[in-house]
């Protein structure tokens, strides 16, 4: 069993328009808080960002924001954060979120979202980290692009193990289960030795 002390929350900057997905953000940093899982975040106190840190915050939860100088905004940072890390940049803002992450849960989101969620795997597949990684498929919220990796897989472009690194469910606990469960798998030789 892998231990989850600390889990990085990738989710959009806006709130969207669907109340359930609010919810369960906001449910998703209260178990975190109860369960003693550090949250690590982009530091926002906008959009589902904000409603996932107030979960935790208000179940005396730990917060740890991680946020890049040209985004650090005053207005926009969460107020009651554990500890706030300022980054160069983005590269190295997502560098800082992996170090102090033990796995990583995707909410809904845009861009951004797909962007951290993506790398986030790519690194995984590369062999760099073997860290779970969690989708959480809210009101079938990701469905589509599901069916999107499953058309990767289909055409060759996606193999089915590294299809597998991504773990989904749309319940919170059963998602925590199978990142705690989550066994990695192996990487290509010729992957490990190129590595630097
Ligand atoms: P999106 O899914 O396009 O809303 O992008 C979400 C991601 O954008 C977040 O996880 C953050 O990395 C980043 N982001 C966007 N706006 C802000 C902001 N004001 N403060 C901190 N991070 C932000």
């Amino acid at each position: 069993m892998n231990s989850l002390d600390s889990i990085c929350v990738f989710c959009g900057s806006s709130e969207g328009n669907d109340t359930n997905i609010i919810s369960e953000a906001f449910l998703l940093g209260e178990k975190l808080a109860r369960k003693n899982i550090t949250l690590v975040y982009g530091a926002a106190k906008i959009g589902i960002m904000g409603h996932v840190a107030r979960g935790v915050m208000e179940h005396k939860g730990k917060v740890i924001g991680v946020i890049p100088e040209f985004l650090k905004r005053k207005e926009l940072i969460h107020h009651g954060l554990s500890e706030l890390i300022t980054t160069h940049n983005m590269h190295e803002r997502k560098m800082k979120m992996h170090e102090l992450s033990d796995g990583f849960i995707t909410l809904p989101g845009g861009f951004g979202t797909l962007e951290e969620l993506f790398e986030i795997i790519t690194w995984s597949q590369l062999g760099l980290h073997q860290k779970p990684i969690g989708l959480l498929n809210i009101g079938g919220f990701y469905d589509h692009l599901l069916g999107l990796l499953e058309n990767m897989v289909r055409r060759g472009f996606l193999k089915m193990e590294n299809y597998e690194l991504l773990l989904v469910d749309d319940d919170i606990d059963r998602l925590l289960e199978k990142m705690k469960a989550f066994k990695p798998v192996q990487v290509p030789k010729w992957l490990k030795l190129d590595r630097t």
